[in-house]
């Protein structure tokens, strides 16, 4: 290989490096967190230039508090590591389709893109059917749906044969 070619090739790589896939490893990272406290396994990282600014978990049941979603420690999070509180040029990974709580804080934070891995059927913001995002703010979904609602599916169903004992 002459060095033109090693050259293009090593960007070529460090280009391939940072996919939805690739950030939503790291989201699922932040979900098993969650799992190991026995909170409802669900994880976030939020994205700044390819640099992973907030991390962040489900903590209601930590935090006795209902609003503790992964989203909302994100945007807080973010917004404290960038010293703004727009979060434009930010994306926004997550495990789970956001509820329409989070949906409304998104939208108030000014987020350019979220990236979600499993759908909500029950209590994501698409079972409503008024727009809650910014019409700008790009949505992609089903980024490793598998191993994000796997992670969920597992957690009810032991919490389910534990009620049942
Ligand atoms: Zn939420």
């Amino acid at each position: 290989m002459n060095l033109i070619n090693q050259y293009l090739w090593r960007n070529f790589e460090y280009m391939d490096l940072f996919t939805d896939e690739f950030f939503m490893k790291e989201a699922l990272k932040e979900a098993q967190k969650a799992l190991a406290k026995d909170e409802i396994p669900i994880g976030a990282v939020i994205v700044s230039k390819n640099q992973i600014v907030a991390r962040a978990h489900n903590l209601t049941e930590t935090l006795n508090d209902v609003t503790a979603h992964a989203e909302m420690q994100a945007i807080t999070s973010a917004a404290n590591a960038l010293g703004g509180k727009y979060l434009v040029d930010c994306t926004l990974y997550v495990t789970l389709e956001p509820c329409v709580m989070c949906a409304g804080a998104l939208y108030w934070s000014q987020l350019s893109k979220i990236v979600y891995g499993a759908s909500d059927q029950k209590r994501g913001y698409t079972t409503t059917n008024s727009e809650l995002l910014h019409p700008k703010t790009q949505i992609i979904k089903g980024i490793m749906e598998n191993e994000c609602s796997n992670l969920l599916i597992e957690f009810f169903k032991k919490k389910r044969l534990l009620k049942n004992k």
